[in-house]
């Protein structure tokens, strides 16, 4: 069976998590964890970045960071993960989905402004694929309302919009190091703060409200309690697994490229065709192949090629369930405007494999993936 996803490891990992071990420091916040804050720091841009234990955690922190009030609405799309919601529902605040571009599947910018009503506290955006939003636009609408905007970079690492990082664009900024993404650290993430204001306080929500970050600095000499907070600091022995991966993040871009570059050209004569549509990256983007998917006709069409996928042995997923038509999305958030690109594209869109070290295999995916579009019904 060729796996949808399957970790890759490039070499130190356990040679660093030996060191941390080594040293005795295993809690959070020590050299390897400031190693990848800087490296996170230098490759986005961003102001400031905090490792965090999830791209969830950091949505939390965010949502904290905002003072978001029950009742108080966050503009976003209902086309992606559950995180992107629950941190803000979490708070009391009211998810208001918007439909996404037919292009890119990312948030439709020309719906956002419609969206906005007296109690809306922020908007929060993501990347999807790791392809940028329009973020000039976004930015645009934000700033004459005087709203933050939250980038949910998870998928984004690496990606830029018109030569910035994701990430580095929005007043905050999460990404994620699941397994599942492209530099991992089984769970983990990171806040990036591009906005100095918040700063400060980040570093006490994410210390259990306490102003310890400022003491082991030595610019107080006793630490106490000054505000709400939480653990979000991951462990010293996650943050060397990261700080092994992070030295190799270019190198799996750049072999995450390829192979989604094979993948794009292998499916050009059927899309002309007429028999699937490929992804679209805009001009003005550079992005990480974080995933290759495809759009096929229906949903019928769909669950026959992922059964004729899995019949050859090769593992293809489908998601999102859009947000707004789940249990929890439908009584904790509301929909702005009808939602007619996210039904479609959620029905429709099917995730093939894409992972370092897949080269040998790829292949096989091709041309049971191209044999099958030929098979299902025309
Ligand atoms: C993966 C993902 C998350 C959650 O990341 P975790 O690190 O698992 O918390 C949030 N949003 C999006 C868009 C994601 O793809």
């Amino acid at each position: 069976m060729i796996p949808f996803n399957k970790p890759y490891m490039t070499g130190r990992e356990l040679h660093y998590i030996s060191q941390a071990h080594a040293s005795g420091h295993l809690s959070g916040d020590g050299p390897f964890t400031k190693r990848c804050n800087a490296w996170l720091e230098q490759r986005t841009g961003a102001n400031k970045a905090l490792l965090t234990h999830s791209c969830t955690a950091a949505l939390e922190m965010a949502a904290l960071l905002l003072d978001l009030a029950p009742g108080d609405e966050v503009i976003m799309p209902s086309f992606t993960f559950v995180s992107t919601a629950n941190a803000f529902v979490l708070r009391g605040a009211v998810p208001v989905f918007v439909d996404i571009r037919a292009d890119t599947l990312n948030i439709d910018e020309t719906l956002i402004e419609a969206a906005i009503t007296p109690r809306t506290k922020a908007i929060c955006v993501v990347h999807y694929a790791g392809v940028g939003c329009e973020m000039d636009a976004i930015m645009d609408i934000a700033a004459r309302h005087d709203l933050p905007v939250i980038e949910d970079a998870a998928q984004g690492i690496l990606s830029t919009y018109k030569r910035k990082p994701l990430g580095s664009i929005g007043q905050l900024a999460a990404l994620s190091f699941h397994e599942t993404k492209n530099v991992i650290s089984g769970e983990g993430g990171a806040l990036l703060l591009n906005d100095e204001r918040f700063v400060e306080r980040a570093e006490i929500l994410r210390e259990k409200g306490t102003n310890r970050s400022k003491f082991f600095r030595g610019q107080i000499d006793k630490y106490t309690w000054v505000d709400v907070g939480s653990s979000y600091l991951p462990s010293e022995i996650l943050a060397a697994f990261l700080a092994a991966q992070l030295e190799h993040a270019d190198e799996i871009t750049e072999r995450r490229l390829a192979l989604w570059n094979t993948y794009h050209a292998a499916f050009a004569d059927l899309e002309a065709q007429g028999r699937v549509r490929r992804p679209i990256i805009p001009a003005h983007s550079t992005h990480n192949a974080h995933m290759y998917y495809l759009l096929l006709r229906d949903l019928a069409a769909r669950t026959d090629f992922i059964a004729r996928l899995r019949e050859a042995g090769v593992g293809a997923v489908f998601h999102y369930i859009p947000l707004h038509s789940s249990p929890a999305g439908r009584k904790y958030g509301r929909t702005a405007s009808p939602m007619p690109v996210t039904d479609d594209v959620s029905e429709r869109l099917v995730r093939l494999p894409l992972w370092v070290g897949l080269e040998d295999q790829q292949r096989h995916v091709i041309d049971t993936a191209r044999q099958a579009l030929h098979e299902i019904r025309a």
